[in-house]
């Protein structure tokens, strides 16, 4: 059983207990269904908390049943989430750290919910190609407003318990607990007056019964469409999160519901749900290593030297300074490390005007970044990442150096796009050392990080730059060596024949408008210009000569010889980031 039952005093308190985030899976929910029955039996008890251990109130959905008969298995959560409703006695939710999708669905069932400062409450089913299937579209427009519920809904972001409590007229939360060190007790109190509130027999408030209007209604919902459908595109489920929460401003509340359950139902076996499940699992998958244990020692990695301050080392550098980490920057002219640096600069003041980086952080970052023009300077680092021109004999070079000044167990990895990996690492007395980390443009804002996996490569070097890719923020796949690794090489047809579509006389936009209706959030000539087409034609150079046999486009080769390398975005001091400063972010699946 993964819920626990206790008494304290005249509540009791059902605690869920199943690591690492309470995910509601079939034990969880009989726990729960159980323990309050139970509760309900008992007449010493007055009135019930309901809690999670650990790291999370819930959750949400047990995803490791997902797609199995075990999901829907009574008790299924609608079934827990009407036998908490339905309970005789208050039933209070304690809300802490995290509480999400199912989980704040279970906790719309409860009569009242007191919430921790800094829990993360969200919200996240569109993230999945769904939408909330357990009430959350009829109950959270109830308790928060129907702009801020539908805002949460169809972008699946966390929003912080603080910053719901302040919203005006919510109904989310009945009190906000000191600290999450005084929920359980402020939690006990709350469960104990709403006893005595109720001793009279006073029906218990349900979130179902509360009204839901917008007062613009119909004008609202539309201006709220056409937006959601110009971001999300292809994607089928942020349009179907309007429609939901509009359904809960005009029908009934058991006629939203099964609307609700309709769409919930219809979306799960859509291309792109199945799509997005799969995606959510392998990354959860890719970030584990068959052989190479969790409890692999791994090695400190204090300081990180980077080697070319160009359009990738700029924002490999930044993801460390972000992460605290002090940063080195090698170049071989003082005019490109200080352009790497304005580049730097431009990016964080950027950040700054925008309200996403507060000025004090800014100078932390940049205090926390030095520069040299000689590799005799590099020797206290412990991570070196090389970002140089995709050119195996400038890569020797840069290696060869590495291996003369680097310290003893320090980690020489290369950002090569395509280059062997292993070839690399001969080109050191430390191949167990060398690996690849290559990150994708610009390697500041972009999360796929591929961890290149060299033959002789030490345990400890992956599982410490696995670590590494966690602290700053990156999605690591491990990828074997080969041309291109996993990304690349996924791309690389579909770029020669975007190629060939130019020799034959398509335009670069007129096959990136194609593409783009089709899905891909950006054509390939857009990915080209903001990645460098130069780095496509010093590959194509590379394998006229390694594979006579491969033919690619003659066009985009002249336009590098004309010197057309692309708009470069990081070096222009822009990101592509859409975060909103604003409290309730827009959709993040439109990137
Ligand atoms: P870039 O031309 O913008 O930057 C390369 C920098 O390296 C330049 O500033 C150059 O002065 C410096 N440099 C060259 N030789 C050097 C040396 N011997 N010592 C020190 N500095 C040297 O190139 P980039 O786009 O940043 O690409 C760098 C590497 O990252 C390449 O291997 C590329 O394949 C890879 N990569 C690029 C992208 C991309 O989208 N641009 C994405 C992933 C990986």
């Amino acid at each position: 059983m993964t819920a626990e039952y206790k008494v304290h005093g005249d509540v009791a308190v059902i605690t869920l207990n199943n690591p690492p985030v309470n995910g509601l899976g079939y034990s969880t929910r009989i726990g729960i269904t159980d323990a309050l029955a139970q509760a309900n039996a008992d007449a010493a008890v007055k009135a019930i908390v309901l809690t999670g251990a650990g790291k999370a109130f819930s959750g949400g959905a047990d995803i490791r049943e997902f797609g199995s008969p075990k999901a829907t298995q009574e008790p299924n959560l609608l079934s827990v989430i009407e036998a908490l409703e339905n309970s005789g006695k208050p039933v209070v939710a304690a809300i802490h750290t995290v509480c999400m999708g199912g989980g704040l669905e279970l906790a719309l069932g409860c009569h009242y919910r007191i919430a921790a400062p800094g829990c993360n409450v969200a919200l996240p089913e569109v993230k999945l190609g769904l939408i909330p299937g357990a009430g959350g579209t009829q109950r959270l427009p109830r308790v928060l407003g129907v702009e801020p519920a539908l805002n949460m809904i169809v972008s699946g972001e966390p929003i912080k318990s603080e910053m719901l409590a302040m919203l005006p007229g919510q109904k989310l939360f009945d009190k906000m607990a000191a600290s999450a060190e005084a929920l359980p007790a402020e939690a006990l109190a709350l469960a104990k007056e709403m006893a005595a509130k109720h001793a009279d027999g006073s029906a218990l408030p349900q979130v179902r019964n509360l009204p839901c209007k917008h007062p613009l209604g119909d004008a609202y919902f539309q201006f709220a469409r056409n937006m959601v459908k110009g971001m999300s595109k292809n994607f089928p489920a942020p349009a179907k999160c309007v429609d939901a929460v509009e359904a809960a401003t005009t029908k009934k509340f058991a006629d939203g519901m099964a609307f609700e359950r309709e769409i919930f139902i219809n979306l799960m076996w859509t291309p792109e749900c199945r799509s997005l499940r799969h995606l959510f699992t392998a990354e959860r998958a890719a970030s584990k290593i068959p052989d190479v244990p969790e409890d692999t020692p791994k090695r400190e990695i204090a300081a990180v030297a980077v080697i070319g301050a160009g359009t990738m080392g700029g924002g490999i550098a930044m993801n460390f300074l972000n992460a605290g980490i002090p940063v080195k920057m090698l170049e071989m002219k003082q005019e490109a490390l200080d352009r790497g640096i304005a580049t730097i600069r431009k990016n964080y003041e950027a950040q700054v005007k925008k309200g996403k980086l507060k000025q004090d952080k800014y100078d932390q970052r940049m205090a926390l970044l030095s520069t040299t023009l000689s590799y005799d300077d590099l020797g206290a680092a412990d991570l070196v990442i090389e970002a140089v021109f995709e050119d195996i004999a400038v890569k020797e070079a840069v290696f060869k150096e590495l291996d003369r000044v680097m310290k003893p167990g320090a980690i020489l990895a290369s950002n090569t796009s395509t280059l062997d990996v292993n070839n690399i690492a001969s080109f050191t007395k430390r191949p167990q050392d060398v690996v690849g980390l290559h990150f994708f443009s610009p390697a500041n804002v972009m999360k796929l990080l591929e961890v290149v996996r060299g033959e002789k490569n030490a345990k400890d070097v992956m599982a410490t730059v696995m670590a590494v890719a966690k602290k700053i923020k990156k999605t690591a796949v491990v990828s074997g060596v080969c041309d291109g690794f996993i990304g690349n090489r996924m791309i690389e047809q579909y770029g020669r024949q975007g190629g060939f579509l130019l020799d034959e006389g398509c335009t670069p936009e007129q096959v990136d408008k194609a593409m783009e209706k089709f899905g891909m959030a950006m054509g390939p000539f857009r990915m080209g210009d903001l990645a460098g087409n130069d780095i496509g034609w010093a590959i194509r150079k590379r394998r006229a000569t390694e594979r006579a046999d491969m033919k690619y486009s003659k066009t985009a080769d002249l336009l590098c010889e004309k010197g057309a390398s692309g708009r470069r975005l990081a070096r222009a001091g822009t990101t592509t980031s859409r975060a909103s400063v604003t409290p309730f972010p827009m959709p993040k699946w439109s990137r």
